[in-house]
């Protein structure tokens, strides 16, 4: 008993030095300046060959703490590529301390809110403070992109000029501020060809939304799909033939039913309409394992996550019914990271933050 009395002073002595010292300048200046060096020192990188993909936001435009809207990174050798940029996604990315001076393009699956409204975040984050940047940042996405993409540089011509003029040639050099944008027409699906990297986009269904697009990422033997937003259709199975990972959207409808009736019940009748409507355009996690079974894919991946879990008894609920269909898939979280070694059969999933 005696020694616990002592153990108990000691830790109340320790707090209380705690508090006290944490309120002194000096040792304010001195723990920071560790942290911050600790953080310049050690700059978090992502696998230098082979293809990676990281999950900067994984759910929908539901709300769920801790989560961004969708948004996944592409690491193909040395070049990023991001695969649409929702709220929270560049936060999340700048606070993980991934460099994104390396990206080389946006590809917008289609031009819902949810998947580019992070946008002029990422333009900001390749454009100041990039010594290697030698051209505008490209974007590539179905018809309508360029209106898209013209409605953020207008909106934000303004900041490029404030920033130029504040800071510099050097560091906000005009001449590569904006974009450049690409709208992909599926009569030339491989978009991206460049440094044995091959990017193909193919057509899903999304209705109304026309086109909504995934895409295939084929590179030194390993292949990611993503799926974009899409009903279960032949289409992504085609695409997705014998892939490593296939990163699918899911939406667990039968939760969805719960959020509708129970907004009806409190009177939020469009807030239930919208729950009704959504369901005809989503594909459920059931579906989403049969489509991975059917493309003969190694791994599949949950993302777009409708509504995205908020604990763990959420989690086993929207997959519920899944470990009958298939074994190897993932639920993916904000910061989730999957590596495919080079030409090899490997395949690593693991969490950045
Ligand atoms: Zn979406
Ligand atoms: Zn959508």
């Amino acid at each position: 008993m005696k020694i616990i009395k002592y153990i108990i002073l000691i830790l109340v002595i320790f707090l209380i030095s705690l508090f006290v010292l944490s309120r002194v300048p000096a040792i304010q200046d001195r723990v920071v300046t560790n942290v911050i060096k600790n953080v310049l020192s050690n700059p978090v990188s992502l696998p230098d060959d082979g293809l990676s993909a990281l999950v900067c936001g994984s759910r929908s435009p539901l709300p769920s703490p801790g989560r961004a809207e969708t948004c996944i990174i592409i690491k193909a050798g040395q070049n990023l590529y991001v695969v649409d940029v929702g709220d929270g996604s560049i936060s999340n990315l700048r606070n993980w301390g991934v460099d994104l001076t390396p990206v080389k393009a946006v590809l917008f699956t289609h031009l819902h809110s949810d998947h580019i409204s992070d946008l002029a975040d990422l333009h900001l984050n390749t454009w100041v403070n990039n010594p290697t940047k030698s051209e505008k940042l490209k974007v590539y996405g179905p018809e309508g992109v360029e209106d898209v993409v013209n409605g953020f540089e207008d909106a934000y011509k303004l900041d490029y000029q404030f920033r130029n003029e504040h800071h510099g040639n050097k560091v906000a050099p005009l001449n590569f501020a904006g974009y450049e944008t690409f709208t992909i027409d599926l009569s030339n699906p491989i978009i991206i060809d460049d440094n044995g990297l091959k990017v193909t986009a193919f057509k899903v269904i999304h209705d109304p939304i026309e086109p909504a697009l995934g895409f295939r990422f084929d590179y030194k033997g390993r292949s990611i799909v993503i799926s974009g937003d899409t009903i279960s259709t032949e289409n992504t199975i085609k695409n997705s033939k014998n892939a490593d990972v296939l990163f699918h959207e899911a939406q667990a409808n039968h939760i969805v039913k719960i959020l509708e009736n129970e907004n009806k019940k409190v009177g939020n009748n469009l807030a239930a309409k919208i729950m009704a409507d959504i369901v005809t355009y989503h594909t459920t996690p059931i579906e989403a394992a049969e489509i991975a079974n059917q493309a003969n894919v190694k791994h599949l991946v949950f993302y777009h996550l409708t509504p995205a879990p908020r604990n763990a008894l959420m989690e086993r609920m929207f997959v519920r019914g899944v470990n009958d269909i298939r074994k190897e898939w993932t639920l993916s979280d904000d910061g989730t990271l999957v590596i495919l070694p080079p030409n090899s059969e490997k395949i690593e999933i693991t969490k950045i933050n």
